[in-house]
């Protein structure tokens, strides 16, 4: 069994001079802080099991709420300021919470949708009331720490249910493997209401009783200022993408830095080559999902292999199936499958839903991979972006590698659109580089020699800017919607 969040808590407060936020809380006001939100908590009437749905802009704050929560053993169940108070209904709805922080402009919205509201900086003023010391009741491995909504895509978004042992195994897991000590420093530019800023960030930090640099937003001119003071940075690929547009000199400001990761989305070779090539730094991409916390890791010792994700966890693992459910020889393309402490409990009151995605205990991600001769997972896409075209499958991965090789093309995604011959047919959306002008007959000429011809995109649509959601990941449905009837008159 892992350590629990808060007995690391407790364990890194008990040294006064250790630092959480630069410039900011030391581990040992921390600790009163989310003593003093505790009891507030406790004082507003929540229970353990309770939800408390926060939604607000990214601030230091949403960490100690987080972390009262774990003391008091209310369900923490943050929800994405971007959202609408339209959107917010079905996250009420579904979750029914106890309490629901919001920031002050939200409060009249959620109310009028019968929520209990209490606006962020109301709630600070009543913890300033409460006493620091809270006497935390007991609480288990397999209690939920937390509720996250998947992101839907494509339907409902579900509630991801986490235990205390999946936060706490997964963030002791990735110390060992990252080689965090209390000597880093993170640069904390990720969202707080994802599980990458929240749990990945926020825990390697605390588990190795380490600093951060909070800032509240991704800003490259930001980022570069503070990166001198940093030793770790994790980020989308769209950050580092940002990051490199920048043409000035990044060898200074990056030379003393310890590790670069990312994840939420596939970076591309190209963005991996051109950071080495600006900064001497090999990205460390990792794999995850809100499901399961991180699955695999590219080595800390051994060669990160732009392209893959690495290698399970330790104490995780991962399988790839074939359509009937066995598993497949290695090299073979299939569904990845993964086990573990990492894995979540199921969807918040969806029972069925849950069972469809286990299969003999392995929670089935969606995604689709291969294992290479040396153990390093590639992903190949989501399982429902998968197109299949002329009866034979196109792993729109395989073709984005492609397309992000030619030169002028800054991103791609390829999707499938129904096709009166086909089935479906391979359409490839582009997003030339600053400056460059790209035409659909030699981008589909120079693909010709790289791929098979049922694999080439029957249409090359270039676009100023491909749909993302706030994690950067590019939004397939929402272009499938966009291009559904491109083949249609045909
Ligand atoms: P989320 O639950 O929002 O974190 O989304 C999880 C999904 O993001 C995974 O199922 C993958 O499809 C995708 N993802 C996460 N990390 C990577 C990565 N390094 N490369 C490619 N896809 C990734």
């Amino acid at each position: 069994m892992s350590t629990d969040v808060i007995a690391k808590l407790k364990q890194m407060a008990a040294d006064p001079a250790r630092v959480w936020l630069v410039g900011g809380l030391t581990y040992g006001e921390l600790l009163a802080e989310t003593g003093r939100l505790a009891n507030t908590l406790v004082a507003l009437g929540l229970e353990k099991g309770d939800r408390l749905l926060v939604q607000v802009e990214k601030c230091e704050a949403v960490l100690s709420v987080y972390l009262a929560c774990l003391r008091t053993g209310v369900i923490f169940l943050p929800v994405n300021p971007g959202y609408t108070v339209a959107e917010t209904e079905h996250f009420l709805h579904d979750a029914e919470p106890a309490l629901a922080v919001t920031d002050p402009g939200r409060v009249n919205g959620l109310r009028a949708l019968g929520a209990r509201v209490i606006d962020l900086p109301g709630l600070l003023a009543l913890s300033e009331r409460q006493g620091a010391d809270f006497s935390d009741p007991a609480q288990g491995p397999d209690d939920l720490a937390a509720i996250l909504y998947t992101s839907g895509t494509t339907g409902r978004s579900k509630g991801v249910m986490l235990t205390r042992e999946n936060l706490a195994s997964n963030a002791e897991a990735l110390v060992g493997l990252w080689r965090f000590t209390d000597r880093d420093v993170l640069l904390h530019v990720l969202p707080v209401f994802h599980t990458h800023g929240l749990f990945v960030a926020t825990n390697c930090v605390l588990y190795s009783g380490a600093s951060m640099i909070f800032q509240r937003a991704f800003q490259p001119a930001a980022v570069l200022a503070a990166l001198p003071q940093a030793t770790v940075m994790m980020g989308v690929p769209t950050f580092y993408t940002r990051l490199l547009a920048d043409p000035g000199e990044m060898g200074a400001a990056t030379a003393h830095m310890r590790l670069f990761i990312s994840g939420s989305a596939p970076l591309s070779p190209a963005t991996h080559a051109e950071w080495q090539d600006r900064t001497g730094h090999a990205i460390l991409e990792r794999y995850g999902m809100t499901e399961t916390n991180m699955i695999t890791s590219n080595p800390y010792d051994g060669a990160r292999r732009a392209g893959t994700v690495g290698m399970p966890l330790p104490g995780v693992e991962v399988r790839i199936t074939g359509p009937d459910g066995k598993a497949l020889p290695q090299g073979e393309a299939g569904a990845i499958e993964v086990r573990g402490p990492n894995v979540f409990q199921g969807y918040w009151r969806l029972p069925e839903k849950t069972a469809e995605e286990f299969r003999d205990g392995w929670f089935i991600t969606g995604d689709m991979g291969a294992v290479d001769a040396r153990g390093y997972l590639s992903i190949l896409g989501r399982a429902k972006d998968l197109v299949i075209s002329g009866g034979l499958n196109v792993y729109p991965a395989e073709v984005e590698a492609a397309l992000d090789d030619l030169p002028g093309v800054a991103a791609s995604a390829v999707i499938g659109v129904p096709h009166p011959d086909f089935g479906e047919a391979v359409v490839a959306c582009l997003v030339p580089d600053p400056g460059e002008i790209l035409s659909e007959t030699t981008i589909r000429a120079a693909l010709r020699d790289r791929l098979a011809a049922f694999k080439l995109p029957k249409r090359v649509l270039i676009l100023d800017d491909l749909p993302r959601n706030a994690m950067g990941k590019v939004q397939k449905a929402e272009l499938r919607r966009i291009y559904q009837a491109l083949f249609v008159d045909l």
